[in-house]
C-alpha cells in the first residue's frame, strides 16, 4: 500500500501477526522512500450491508430498528431474552454472511419471518401480517391454515 506520509508506492510489511484473538492481522510497514514506520490492521469486511427500502431508498443498516420489530411481534410470547437474543443473532449472521453490501428490506424481513418461524408461530403470524401487509383476512387465514398443515398433527379420527 501507499505510503501515508510521502505517498510512496513501495512499502514493505516489516512485521506480521494475528492480533485480538487471530480475528485481525497487524503489519507493521516500512516505506522505502521516506523510511517512516506505520502500522495496518487488516480485518474480515463483515460490516452490515446497507439496506434498500422498497422506495429505493438506501439507509443504513437499524439493528436496534429490527429488534424492536422482532420484540413486538413476540410481546407476551414465553420466550426468554436469552431466546430472543439467540435467535436475533441468528439473523444478523444471516445478513452479514450473504456478503452484500446492499439488501433489500424485503430480503431482512424474510430472514426476521423464517427465524421467527422458527421459534414462535405467534410471533411469526404477528410479524407476516405486518410485514407482508395482508389485504384482508383471507391471505391471513390462508398463511395460518398453511402454517397448520406444516405442523405434524395428531390427529383423533373419530367413527
Ligand atoms: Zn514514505
Amino acid at each position: 500500500m501507499y505510503c501515508p506520509f510521502c505517498q510512496a508506492e513501495d512499502t514493505k510489511v516489516i512485521d506480521s501477526r494475528l492480533v485480538a484473538d487471530g480475528s485481525q492481522t497487524r503489519r507493521r510497514r516500512s516505506c522505502e522512500v521516506c523510511h517512516s514506520r506505520f502500522t495496518t490492521f487488516e480485518t474480515a469486511d463483515l460490516a452490515l450491508p446497507r439496506v434498500i427500502k422498497s422506495n429505493g431508498e438506501r439507509q443504513p443498516f437499524n439493528g436496534s430498528k429490527l429488534k424492536r420489530g422482532m420484540l413486538r411481534a413476540l410481546e407476551k410470547r414465553p420466550l426468554s431474552s436469552e431466546e430472543i437474543d439467540t435467535a436475533f443473532g441468528k439473523i444478523l449472521t444471516e445478513i452479514r454472511t450473504s456478503g452484500v453490501r446492499e439488501i433489500q428490506s424485503i430480503k431482512i424481513g424474510e430472514f426476521m419471518m423464517n427465524t421467527l418461524k422458527e421459534v414462535d408461530t405467534v410471533a411469526y403470524v404477528r410479524f407476516a401480517s405486518v410485514y407482508r401487509d395482508f389485504q384482508d383476512i383471507k391471505d391471513f387465514s390462508a398463511e395460518i391454515t398453511s402454517l397448520s398443515k406444516e405442523k405434524p398433527s395428531r390427529k383423533k379420527t373419530k367413527k
